[in-house]
C-alpha cells in the first residue's frame, strides 16, 4: 500500500453517470486524526500506520484523493417520515471507492461530512464532531453485538467550525459498508420511470450481495425475497438489544440488510415499547415497537420499485410482489422468538415460550425495569436462584409481577437439558452487559466537543468492543443513568 493508497476497485463508479455525481471532497484547513479503528484497518487489508500518517489523514479528511479513488456522491430518493422526496442523494458524503476485505467481501469506503455536493440542497455538507463520534460509538457497538451494520474506520476533526444551534467543531467520519445502496436508490430510478437503470442497479446488487439469485429463473423475485428476509431479521435483532434507529426513512434502509445512518438513534434503558428518542420524530412514527411495521412498509416501497422487473405482465408482477412481502412476518417472528428464547436460556422450543417472554416484557413495562440488566441478571439467576433478588430489584413498581413470572420461568427451565452453569454462560453470551447507554454517550461527546478530551470516548469504545464480557473497572458502563442524567431526547446528526 504505497503512500497511504488503497487497493480500490470501484464497481459502482462503473455504472452509468446518472447513478451519481463525480466530485472530490472539499479540503479542510487543519485535519487531525482523533480515532482510527486499527482492527478494522487490518481486516480491510490496510496498514494502520500508513492511514495515521499525514498522507493517510489527508485522505481521511478529504484533502487528498488517493490513487485509485474515484470519488462520487450517490443519487437516491426516499420517503422521509412517509413523504416521498424524489431527490435526496449524498448531500454530505463522498464514496471514495471500494476495497475487497480479507474475507473477500467488497466494502465501500465513504467520507461523511466531507463538504457540499450537488445533492446538498440547503445543507453545508458538513458534520459536527458529536454526531460523528456518536455514529462511531454506536455502529461499532452494534458490530460487537453481532448485528449487521456499517462500520467506522476513522474520525478526523477538520479544524473548521460549523454552525448548528451554535458553533461546533467540524469532523469527518470514514464509514465502511458492504454497500450504500438503499431502498431510496431504487426509488430514485423508479420515480423517473428509468427501467433500464433499475435493471442495472438490481443486477449490480445481485452480483454484489445476492449472487445466488442469479442462478434462479426469477432473479428479481429472489432479490426481493432476500432483502425482505435480511431486513426482517435485522429489525428483530434491533428489538432484542433495545435499539431504536430513530429515522427509518427509506433512504436509511439498506438493500444489504446492514443498519445505516446513526443519527438520533439510542438504546432504551427502562423497557417501554412506545419509547421514542428522536427530537424530529414528533408523531412517534419510529418508536421502538413500531420498527417492524415500518421496516415492512419500507420493503413494500422497495417491492413497488421492482414491479417492472418482476414480470413483463404488470398484474403478474404485482402478484409476485404480494406473495413475497408477507414472508416478512415469518422471518421477523422467527428471529424474534428465537432471540428471546436465547435471552431466556431456552434451547428447546415450546409453544408457550413467546407468551412467557411477552409476559416478562409486560412486567418490565409496568415496573419500568432496565431492559439490558434484567436479561443479564437473569443469566446469574439461572445458575443461582438467590440472584433473583438482584433482578427483582430492577422493577421499580409491581415487583410481585416478576415473582410470579420467575416461578413460571423456573418450571420451564426444569424441562431444559443444561445445568445452571451452562445456561448462565449461554445466557451471558446472548445478553450484553455493556450497551451504548445514552447518558454515557452524551458524556463522551460533550467531553470531546467542549474540551477536546477524547478519554471518555476511548473508554466507552473499549467497553463496548466486548459487550458480553464483564470486566472489572467497567461497572459504571453497565449502570442505568441516575435520574439527573436520563436522556429523553436525541438530536439528528445534521
Ligand atoms: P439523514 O437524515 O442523515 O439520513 O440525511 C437525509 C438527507 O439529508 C441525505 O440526503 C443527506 O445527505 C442530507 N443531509 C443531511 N445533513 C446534511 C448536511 N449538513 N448538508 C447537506 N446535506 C445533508
Ligand atoms: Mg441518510
Amino acid at each position: 500500500m504505497a503512500s497511504a493508497g488503497l487497493p480500490f476497485d470501484n464497481s459502482y463508479a462503473r455504472l452509468p453517470e446518472r447513478f451519481y455525481a463525480r466530485l472530490a471532497p472539499t479540503p479542510v484547513t487543519a485535519p487531525r486524526l482523533v480515532k482510527l479503528n486499527e482492527a478494522l484497518c487490518r481486516h480491510l487489508g490496510l496498514d494502520p500506520a500508513e492511514l495515521a500518517s499525514p498522507e493517510g489523514v489527508a485522505m481521511l479528511a478529504g484533502n487528498r484523493v488517493a490513487p485509485g479513488s474515484e470519488p462520487i456522491a450517490l443519487a437516491y430518493a426516499g420517503h422521509q417520515f412517509g413523504n416521498f422526496v424524489p431527490q435526496l442523494g449524498d448531500g454530505r458524503a463522498i464514496l471514495l471507492g471500494e476495497v475487497v476485505d480479507s474475507d473477500g467481501r467488497r466494502r465501500d469506503i465513504q467520507l461523511k461530512g466531507s463538504g457540499r455536493t450537488p445533492f446538498s440542497r440547503g445543507g453545508d455538507g458538513r458534520a459536527a464532531v458529536g454526531p460523528v463520534l456518536r455514529e462511531y460509538i454506536v455502529s461499532e457497538a452494534m458490530f460487537a453485538l453481532g448485528i449487521p451494520t456499517t462500520r467506522s474506520l476513522a474520525a478526523v476533526t477538520t479544524g473548521e467550525p460549523i454552525w448548528r444551534d451554535g458553533e461546533l467543531p467540524g469532523a469527518v467520519l470514514t464509514r465502511v459498508a458492504s454497500s450504500h445502496i438503499r431502498v431510496g436508490t431504487f426509488q430514485f430510478f423508479a420515480a423517473r420511470g428509468d427501467a433500464e437503470a433499475l435493471r442495472l442497479l438490481a443486477d449490480h446488487v445481485i452480483a454484489r450481495h445476492y449472487p445466488e439469485a442469479k442462478e434462479s429463473a426469477e432473479p428479481y423475485r429472489v432479490l426481493f425475497e432476500r432483502v425482505v428476509e435480511r431486513q426482517a431479521r435485522l429489525v428483530a435483532q434491533w428489538l432484542l438489544v433495545g435499539f431504536i434507529h430513530g429515522v427509518m426513512n427509506t433512504d436509511n434502509c439498506t438493500i444489504s440488510g446492514e443498519t445505516i445512518d446513526y443519527g438520533p438513534c439510542a438504546f432504551m434503558d427502562a423497557y417501554n415499547p412506545e419509547t421514542v428518542f428522536s427530537s424530529i420524530d414528533q408523531q412517534g412514527r419510529y418508536a421502538y415497537a413500531h420498527q417492524p411495521s415500518i421496516a415492512h412498509w419500507n420493503l413494500a416501497r422497495f417491492g413497488e420499485t421492482l414491479i417492472p422487473l418482476l414480470a413483463e405482465d404488470g398484474d403478474k408482477a404485482l402478484a409476485i410482489a404480494n406473495e413475497v412481502l408477507p414472508t416478512f412476518r415469518g422471518h421477523y417472528v422467527g428471529a424474534l422468538i428465537g432471540g428471546l428464547r436465547r435471552k431466556l436460556g431456552l434451547f428447546t422450543e415450546e409453544e408457550a415460550d413467546g407468551a412467557l417472554a411477552q409476559d416478562l416484557l409486560n412486567a418490565m413495562t409496568d415496573g419500568r425495569a432496565d431492559f439490558t440488566l434484567v436479561f443479564r441478571r437473569l443469566g446469574d439467576a439461572a445458575a443461582d436462584p438467590s440472584a433473583d433478588a438482584s433482578v427483582r430489584g430492577l422493577f421499580q413498581e409491581k415487583p410481585e409481577a416478576f415473582d410470579a413470572w420467575v416461578a413460571r420461568w423456573r418450571e420451564r427451565l426444569a424441562r431444559e437439558p443444561q445445568d445452571g452453569a451452562g445456561r448462565r454462560a449461554a445466557m451471558h453470551a446472548a445478553n450484553p452487559i455493556y450497551i451504548p447507554r445514552n447518558h454515557r454517550v452524551e458524556l463522551a461527546l460533550a467531553a470531546a466537543a467542549e474540551r477536546e478530551d477524547y478519554a471518555p470516548f476511548e473508554e466507552l469504545v473499549a467497553a463496548l468492543a466486548k459487550p458480553f464480557e464483564e470486566r472489572p473497572g467497567l461497572e459504571a458502563y453497565a449502570e442505568p443513568p441516575p435520574e439527573d442524567q436520563r436522556v429523553y431526547r436525541t438530536f439528528c446528526g445534521t
